[in-house]
């Protein structure tokens, strides 16, 4: 499988360092954000190491959207947000943090007033766990 030994999403599929995991399949991984632009913040990412929409393989990217669509609909069930998007970023221009190409999946509150380009702050660790069991458990009883 490739991989990127400095990559911190490479590290996460490992298992090196932790992540609040929702839901993983042969290709793809699903866990919390730790610096969420909103509650519920949750990234898709293939196992691979690929870095960005340009090179990722046709079956992989398709795989991402079929888990993030799964994602959303979890997210969706047990929060009932206003609104859910879908971001992925690629390149510097569009804020692309971490090199290792992934899907946010982000629950949106009317008002909220979130700019695509959020910056990062730190979340609270506690909440994100509670909220990741909630989505788990709802993905695990809606399969
Ligand atoms: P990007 O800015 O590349 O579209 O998104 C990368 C995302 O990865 C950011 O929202 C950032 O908060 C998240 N992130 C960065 N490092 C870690 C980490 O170690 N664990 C988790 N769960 N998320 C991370
Ligand atoms: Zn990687």
């Amino acid at each position: 499988m490739k991989t990127d030994e400095d990559c911190i999403f490479c590290k996460i599929v490992a298992e090196e360092i932790p992540c609040f995991k929702l839901y993983e399949d042969e290709d793809t991984l699903s866990f919390m954000d730790i610096n969420p632009a909103n509650e519920g913040h949750a990234l898709v990412i293939s196992k691979e190491h690929w870095r960005n929409v340009h090179v990722i393989p046709d079956e992989l990217i398709s795989a991402v959207s079929v888990t993030a669509k799964k994602i959303a609909s979890a997210l969706e069930t047990r929060f009932s947000p206003d609104g859910i998007n879908l971001v992925q970023c690629n390149g510097e221009g569009a804020a692309q943090s971490v090199q290792h190409f992934h899907m946010h999946v982000l629950p949106r509150k009317s008002g909220d007033e979130l700019k695509l380009n959020w910056g990062l702050a730190a979340g609270d660790m506690d909440r994100i766990q509670e909220q990741a069991a909630k989505i788990a458990s709802t993905l695990q009883s809606t399969g």
